[in-house]
């Protein structure tokens, strides 16, 4: 059994829609490899910084990704390498394992596909398309209503339109 830390730059944006692991960014691998009879298994976990955008304001999201990996990388002549596909069992290609692949799929499926800037964010206003975080609490676009038109209008009921086209 061996235990390796390593930080790599992530290879390419490994993202989804409104959050990614930017081109670059270090990912930090916490691993332990572990000789079994076909061949090493690698588990451990991947740490990432996640950019993103919120799901309701669009605010820029900063957070990290903690993800837990393992995948068993064959022998290149074992039972397990005659009997699976390469895309189902990992190949150890003479003493090394390509993670890449491993690490890419698990930092991608890790993502959140809605992140939120905060839990209780409470995203845009529907009329302006204002952060309501950082409008007035009494923020509103209904036109301050005179409370004796107010009554004239519940007894009225529903405003007809009425068509302003000549007939003739
Ligand atoms: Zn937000
Ligand atoms: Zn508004």
């Amino acid at each position: 059994m061996r235990a390796v830390h390593r930080t790599v730059p992530a290879p390419g944006v490994l993202g989804v829609e409104l959050a990614r692991v930017p081109a670059g960014e270090p990912l930090e691998l916490d691993l332990r490899l572990e000789s079994v009879v076909e061949g090493v298994l690698v588990s451990g976990t991947v740490t990432a910084p996640v950019a993103g955008e919120c799901a309701r304001c669009l605010g820029p999201v900063v957070d990290r990704a903690v993800v837990d990996v393992q995948e068993l990388f064959a022998y290149e002549v074992s039972a397990t390498e005659e009997t699976t596909e390469e895309d189902e069992v990992g190949r150890l290609v003479g003493d090394l394992v390509d993670l890449e692949p491993v690490v890419r799929d698990a930092v991608v499926l890790a993502l959140p596909l809605a992140p939120l800037c905060r839990d209780d964010c409470r995203g845009l206003c529907p009329d302006c398309g204002g952060v309501l975080d950082e409008l007035p609490a009494e923020h509103s676009h209904a036109p301050p209503v005179d409370p004796r038109w107010a009554a004239l209008a519940e007894r009225a009921g529903p405003i007809r339109t009425v068509s302003t086209e000549s007939q003739e």
